[in-house]
């Protein structure tokens, strides 16, 4: 899994802004994640050690150890769910 800091998501934060895609829950910290230019969807999957947030998608970029945009975007949507759960805890 790749550790998401403020320094390597900046530049996914960008592209997720401008490519804005399509997020789909899967199961607690699993996310489908439509590509913005084919029809492929990437199952995006979180974890959090120590405080500390890691992220892995199934896409070439993130193979290589790259936070994509992929990641960002399903991260917006778990950031947003783990904020719900916090209201209602
Ligand atoms: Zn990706």
């Amino acid at each position: 899994m790749i550790k998401l800091t403020t320094e390597n998501t900046t530049k996914a934060i960008e592209r997720c802004k401008q490519l804005k895609p399509k997020v789909s829950f899967l199961a607690d910290r699993t996310f489908s994640v439509k590509s913005a230019n084919n029809s492929n969807s990437y199952t995006i999957r979180f974890d959090v050690q120590n405080g500390e947030k890691f992220g892995q998608c199934e896409c070439k970029a993130s193979e290589r150890g790259l936070v994509c945009y992929h990641i960002i975007g399903a991260a917006t949507v778990n950031i947003y769910r783990q904020g719900l759960k916090r209201q209602t805890a």
